[in-house]
């Protein structure tokens, strides 16, 4: 099957100009400004449907199946037949819009994940996309990086774990597919450490840092079978990511065997003029040719340039072939070439359907985390009247996130509506946007519910920011409400963690509901009453203050690190040390214990199960997170103070004890060491059996 797939290439490739082997290098944005005599012409292989760098509101209609098929039409007039492949960016769904990235990873469940973005891939392709620039892979440690929206947040093992079901729910196991797409794990890689936060910006990681942390979704990736990878904007320990040979073309390609093409970001090859390494365009094309990127989104630059490079030996025949190659295989594996057009009558069927809601919904409260919840006030019960209030009260489209191209704020039932729907029949609520109008209901009621966060637009590409604080004028909100004496519970929608010391202080229940997506509303009431249960866990660490940041779990743990009572260490003289919330955390409407931590072996030889009990000691059925993590106490260079290496969800009634059981093998004790390698180092470990990452059983074994 592979060999007859590489002889069609071959063949095509031999037939090919090399005006028509730049042309299928070359994806410019397109659309309705697009010439169809340069798609006839052979001068187009792949077309970018955006609505520009942000996110727009077209509407899924406006995608236009016909339009996507009278391009393919264009191209099969060209001299070779040989068909588009049409990218758009669908991030977290299509049209039916599911939690933002950063939620998803907080479900901490790959299978729902998969569901969702398989969801995403069946609508997106009935709409003629064969193409989507995600999964986002970038682990991301700096919370004021708009950026951090869009991927899993800070740790690797889950951010592998998050990376190869979302490849799974878009490509499927056959990419041919009618109702599966081509992913694209981006942007490789280092983009989370863009300095300061500040998107675009440069960064500096270390080899050990970026092969234990950085590399490893996209590894997964990579093993999952990713179609495409696409290079990064930054400039990565001096050589951007888009010029980078050694990442693109020995680790990617040499280490991982990677057979699908690489796509640079939106002009990241010309700017690497701006960035200092390429004098021109000409020059600019062939340092990414030759790193390893094969198809250049939007800069033109290798249209423009490639033929004149090659004449003047700046880049050779082989690397351009090579490249094309490259692109035809994913084309082929994509079944574009049986295949080329979308029956129209897909669409109708196929996208936003009761079931793709439905899971919206479940994902939105799997993904929804408590972080507080005094004297188990939630879920609400014996109050009737109850004031909804903040910024967020009329919210609909607001409740989709960053990249949510297709969304349509009218398939996005409002807080007023839902909340009516899946509340007690003898609730009365007042709705109030402003101060003065909540004042004056509150009065009348017997819990405040808050809504309150950032805008879409305040997260996602360039909206960084420098404060994590609320929104101004939300902190006095909850000021104001707070005197009122009536319980008060807060509901944050958010692309990234917000500092809320002062809320969470004040307020007697907080939910962080992220951007939950098309059903956030009615997700957001099951759970404030109960039918649901929020089940999310963070995939970041929350800090108490901006300041703190960068600030994550899997730390070193330095020369002097913070003890109780402690002077002298590592830390802020007007801040305690620890977060405010750790990574890993998450409360439920029940209680669990957790006891009786065992290994099967004192001494690891290849593997070792890891044991505790888990009891539920509330009152309610409910589902806990039980998280494993180990520390390598001493190495040939320093370890993290912890690293995840395994989670799992249990369902317990009230008083139910179940048994966990995990393996830890040594290879998941591997690291990059001193002398460069990668592998285990024998010693000491530490191992715990967690709710989140900052407590839990431990115990100690040896390798
Ligand atoms: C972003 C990518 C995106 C691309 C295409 C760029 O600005 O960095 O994540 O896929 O645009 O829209």
């Amino acid at each position: 099957m592979k060999d007859s797939a590489e002889k069609f290439i071959s063949e095509l490739l031999g037939r090919m100009t090399l005006e028509e082997k730049i042309g299928q290098l070359n994806q410019p944005q397109g659309g309705e400004n697009i010439n169809p005599e340069d798609i006839r012409s052979g001068k187009v292989g792949s077309l970018i449907k955006s609505a520009g760098a942000l996110p727009g509101k077209e509407k899924s209609g406006s995608l236009g199946v016909e339009q996507a098929n009278q391009l393919q039409q264009y191209a099969l007039e060209s001299r070779l037949k040989i068909p588009l492949i049409i990218g758009r960016d669908v991030i977290h769904g299509c049209r039916t819009i599911f939690p933002i990235p950063l939620a998803q990873a907080a479900s901490f469940d790959p299978e729902l994940a998969e569901k969702a973005s398989s969801i995403a891939a069946q609508e997106a392709s009935a709409c003629g996309i064969k193409w989507t620039f995600a999964p986002m892979l970038d682990i991301a440690r700096d919370p004021r990086w708009g950026r951090v929206a869009e991927g899993n947040g800070e740790d690797p093992f889950l951010g592998a774990r998050m990376a190869v079901a979302l490849v799974k729910g878009f490509q499927g196991e056959d990419m041919s597919e009618e109702n599966k797409i081509v992913a694209c794990a981006k942007h490789y890689v280092g983009y989370g450490s863009a300095e300061g936060g500040r998107d675009y910006e440069n960064g500096e990681i270390s080899e050990p840092t970026l092969r234990d942390i950085y590399l490893p979704p996209f590894k997964s990736a990579v093993q999952a079978g990713v179609g495409t990878v696409m290079s990064a904007f930054l400039d990565l320990n001096g050589t951007p990511a888009t010029a980078n040979h050694r990442l693109l073309s020995e680790i990617l390609r040499g280490e991982w065997g990677f057979e699908g093409f690489v796509v640079s970001d939106w002009t990241s090859i010309t700017e690497l003029i701006q960035h200092g390494v390429a004098e021109d365009k000409a020059e600019a094309a062939a340092k990414a040719l030759q790193a390893g990127v094969d198809m250049d989104m939007c800069s033109q630059a290798y249209m423009d340039t490639l033929v004149e490079n090659l004449q003047a030996g700046k880049v050779s025949e082989q690397e351009i072939n090579d490249a094309t190659r490259r692109v035809l295989r994913i084309k082929q594996q994509a079944g574009l070439f049986t295949h080329p057009f979308t029956d129209p009558a897909r669409f109708a069927r196929e996208v936003l359907t009761g079931e793709s809601r439905q899971l919206a919904r479940q994902f939105a409260q799997a993904s929804m985390v408590l972080l507080k919840n005094n004297d188990s006030i939630l879920p609400l019960k014996d109050f009737h009247k109850i004031l909804v209030a903040g910024d967020f009260v009329h919210a609909r489209g607001e409740l989709y996130g960053t990249w949510s191209l297709d969304g349509v704020d009218e398939d996005c039932v409002a807080f007023d509506q839902a909340l009516t729907q899946v509340s007690p029949k003898n609730t009365q609520f007042w709705f109030a946007s402003d101060p003065d109008q909540a004042l004056d209901y509150a009065l009348e009621a017997e819990v405040i519910v808050l809504l309150l966060g950032e805008h879409p637009s305040r997260s996602g590409e360039n909206a960084n920011i420098s404060d994590l604080s609320l929104p101004a004028g939300q902190a006095r909100l909850v000021d104001l409400m707070i005197t009122l004496g009536k319980p008060v519970i807060l509901v944050i929608f958010a692309g990234r963690p917000l500092v809320l010391t002062r809320q969470v202080q004040q307020a007697d229940a907080v939910i962080f509901a992220w951007h939950p997506g098309i059903e956030g509303a009615a997700a957001l009431g099951e759970v404030l009453f109960g039918a649901a249960s929020p089940g999310g866990h963070l995939p970041i660490t929350f800090p108490r203050a901006t300041g703190q940041v960068p600030i994550y779990y899997n730390h070193k743990n330095s020369g002097r690190p913070v003890t109780p009572g402690g002077w002298f260490n590592s830390r802020y003289i007007d801040l305690p040390s620890s977060p405010l919330f750790p990574f890993g955390y998450g409360l439920s409407y029940t209680s669990f214990e957790y006891n009786n931590m065992r290994l099967s072996h004192e001494i690891m030889r290849d593997s070792l199960s890891i044991q505790a009990e888990v009891t539920n000691i509330g009152s309610r059925a409910g589902r806990e997170l039980v998280q494993l993590y180990v520390r390598d106490l001493v190495g040939s260079l320093t370890r993290p103070v912890r690293q995840l290496k395994g989670f799992q969800h249990l369902e317990l009634q009230p008083g139910e004890t179940q048994c966990v059981s995990f393996k830890l093998t040594e290879e998941m004790l591997a690291f990059t060491r001193a002398d460069g390698t990668f592998d285990v180092e024998p010693g000491r470990f530490n191992v715990w059996i967690a709710p989140n990452s900052a407590s839990g059983l431990r115990a100690e074994f040896r390798l």
